[in-house]
């Protein structure tokens, strides 16, 4: 038989983080910090405090043990919350934590680990750069070997929270005349170093998330800066890509529910023609089928944790969650704005800013377009 309930453990942690949401993020300033486009500061602290960054961790570390059902229902309670809530928590653990524990050396999980867990360290991504972007393998940033360890050269952008990260994780091309896939590493650099000249990007929704462009000039780093193995760069990105993208599937479906729910909360209390709006069936059929779609993407998401959880191969299976999530969440967040009306449209909606912060996912961390092609191959029908 199939079982759909979470445990008793899984139950409270989640409560846990409602309260601490409440009590340290609630609705009111989560909409302060996106107009000001600041991030709220000590989030991560109290993720650390919580407990809830050392979920898939091995105890030694510092960790829970933890498996990614548990990651993946937290990351939703948090986006449910507010979406730079569970962007923080994802780039942390999936680009920083999940990287050092799939491909990181044993002396780097040891140092890091431990301070990542207790929410005193915040990793980015750097990859993306201005000439790769969906085809990330185009990327030029070089580093080359010099007495001490690596100097890097180039420039990345869209980088987010690069400006509180402890560590950019960034990817660079360190094998001469090398090109696609091949000849790629990834080096730590804390964007504290001198030549690293970061500047803001201004944007459309997401604004807690800030985004950086970032130059590299002449950045000296250790050897130990290295992470994984020298040339084989590209392939460990690829590895850790189904956290990432489960994510920001739990992300987007976190999202998706509070859309709905602001939904029907309104539709029950707003009164038009003399009778609150679910007595028309044109509007509560549109409610229905945007639960429904929720439900059905959250199905898909679920079962990419399962097989996540159990070590079963999943890449096909988190290229579909991704693409689902990301395109409800798009849906419901369009539907409900036109059950809201003006009032989802009014700058203090959170409707508004869902639906602002709703049209990252379908493009950032794999285009939707390039993913159902990776889907399509795995179903055999484009050539390799
Ligand atoms: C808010 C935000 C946060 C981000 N955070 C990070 C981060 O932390 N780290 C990082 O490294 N990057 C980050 N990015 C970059 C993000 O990963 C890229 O924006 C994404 O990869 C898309 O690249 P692009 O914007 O250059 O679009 P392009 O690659 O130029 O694509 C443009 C359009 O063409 C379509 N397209 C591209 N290739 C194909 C194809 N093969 N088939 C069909 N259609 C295609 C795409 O869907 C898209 O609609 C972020 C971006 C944003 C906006």
């Amino acid at each position: 038989m199939m079982d759909f309930s979470i445990t008793e453990e899984q139950r409270a942690i989640l409560d846990s983080v409602d309260r601490m949401m409440a009590a340290h993020l609630p609705p009111d300033q989560v909409r302060e910090y996106d107009g000001r486009g600041e991030c709220p500061p000590g989030l991560l602290r109290r993720f650390g405090e919580l407990g809830i960054l050392g979920i898939p961790f091995p105890e030694r570390f510092g960790g829970l043990g933890g498996d990614w059902l548990t990651v993946t229902l937290v990351v939703e309670r948090l986006g449910y919350h507010a979406a730079i809530a569970a962007s923080l928590y994802s780039i942390t653990v999936d680009f920083g934590g999940m990287s050092l524990l799939t491909y990181g050396s044993d002396a780097q999980r040891a140092a890091l680990l431990p301070p990542l867990i207790q929410g005193e360290m915040q990793f980015s991504l750097a990859l993306s750069e201005p000439g790769a972007g969906t085809d990330a393998a185009a990327l030029v940033t070089r580093a080359e070997r010099t007495a001490a360890g690596w100097r890097i050269n180039g420039r990345k952008t869209w980088i987010s929270s690069a400006d509180t990260a402890a560590y950019l994780v960034t990817v660079c091309r360190t094998e001469r005349g090398s090109t696609g896939n091949a000849g790629v590493s990834i080096l730590l650099v804390p964007p504290t170093t001198p030549g690293v000249h970061m500047t803001r990007l201004h944007k459309l929704g997401n604004n807690s998330l800030t985004s950086w462009d970032i130059a590299f000039e002449d950045v000296e780093v250790p050897a130990d800066a290295l992470m994984g193995e020298e040339g084989n760069g590209f392939r460990h990105v690829m590895s850790t890509l189904q956290f990432s993208r489960s994510g920001q599937a739990a992300n987007a479906m976190g999202q998706a529910q509070a859309a709905v729910d602001l939904a029907v909360a309104h539709a029950k209390d707003r009164v038009q023609f003399g009778r609150p709006l679910t007595q028309f069936q044109v509007l509560r059929h549109k409610l229905v089928d945007m639960q429904a779609r929720v439900d059905q993407a959250r199905l898909i998401l679920y079962r990419l944790a399962w097989l996540m959880a159990t070590g079963q191969p999943c890449r096909r299976e988190a290229a579909q969650a991704k693409v689902l999530a990301s395109e409800t969440l798009q849906a419901v967040a369009s539907d409900g704005m036109q059950i809201l009306a003006s009032s989802g449209y009014a700058a203090e909606s959170p409707m508004n800013r869902i639906l602002r912060d709703s049209r990252l996912y379908t493009f950032g961390e794999g285009a939707n377009e390039m993913l159902r092609d990776q889907i399509a191959r795995a179903m055999g029908l484009v050539p390799r």
